[in-house]
């Protein structure tokens, strides 16, 4: 069984110890390629060149909606020229945070808005983050939307109508380990109906470890645990669910087909 983590944070300094072992412990779970989406220009830089190391890993670069508040004049053009890395497959990860508002919306929506027409432009698919702003996401998407748009809610932990509002949109929905926590009834069942070609599974690590290892440092690995959940709910078996997310994976990112891995580090 072949599985993609399509979002985890490895550039993250909690990885920096043992961030090899990692790719081994995923790839022996079949996890063979990933996506490392940076926070900010900084993290998205070493996001890009972690990725040039292993040819299973890939970068998405961009800023997040708790990072838009501290911007340089010409961010969008240091991150337009980030784009340019061959391994950079996503603008990301980016969005609206209105649950901790570490950026004040009046910052958020500009930012999120400039990546969204940059991702159009560069002709990227983008990785949204949104928590507490379904309806100003929502807005937002729907008004970015020119047909050409695309890409996925990540760790989609919102109600039944965004969920359907986001597919109508052409996005992806991405779930990460809150899908297996004992709370996560209602999430479980959106997860139970979404269409087999619009599903990913993530881990979003070192963050959200599912169970069993809750609590636990996450990483790519886990992400198989989350699988097993999905296609527990979706009554679908596990290897067919492991293709369907993969394939999706692939397609929106436009990844490479073979099994790479991270074997070979340069
Ligand atoms: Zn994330």
């Amino acid at each position: 069984m072949i599985w993609i983590d399509t979002h985890t944070h490895l550039h993250e300094p909690d990885f920096d110890g043992d961030r090899s072992e990692v790719l081994q412990r995923a790839q022996a779970r079949g996890v063979t390629q990933l996506i490392d989406p940076g926070e900010d220009l900084a993290g998205s830089q070493r996001s890009a060149a972690l990725a040039s190391q292993w040819p299973g890993y890939f970068a998405a670069c961009g800023v997040h909606p708790h990072e838009s508040g501290a911007l340089q004049e010409d961010w969008i053009d240091e991150l337009n020229l980030l784009l340019d890395h061959l391994k950079v497959v996503a603008v990301g990860e980016i969005g609206l945070d209105l649950h901790y508002t570490f950026s004040p919306l009046s910052a958020q929506q500009p930012a999120f808005e400039a990546q969204l027409a940059l991702a159009r432009q560069r002709q990227l698919p983008v990785i949204v983050h949104t928590r507490e702003a379904e309806e100003e996401t929502l807005a937002t998407l729907r008004q970015a939307q020119d047909g050409s748009l695309t890409g996925v809610i990540h760790s989609f932990a919102g109600s039944a109508s965004f969920a359907k509002a986001c597919l109508d949109l052409g996005f992806l929905l991405s779930f990460s380990g809150i899908v297996t926590f004992k709370t996560a009834d209602a999430l479980r069942e959106v997860a139970a109906w979404v269409p087999a070609d619009r599903i990913l599974v993530e881990t979003d690590a070192p963050y959200l470890a599912p169970v069993p290892h809750r609590g636990k440092r996450n990483e790519p690995a886990f992400c198989v645990d989350t699988g097993q959940v999905l296609a527990q709910v979706r009554r679908t078996p596990v290897e067919v669910l492991a293709q369907q997310t993969t394939e999706n994976a692939r397609r929106l990112f436009r990844l490479p087909q073979q099994e790479v891995g991270f074997g070979e580090s340069r």
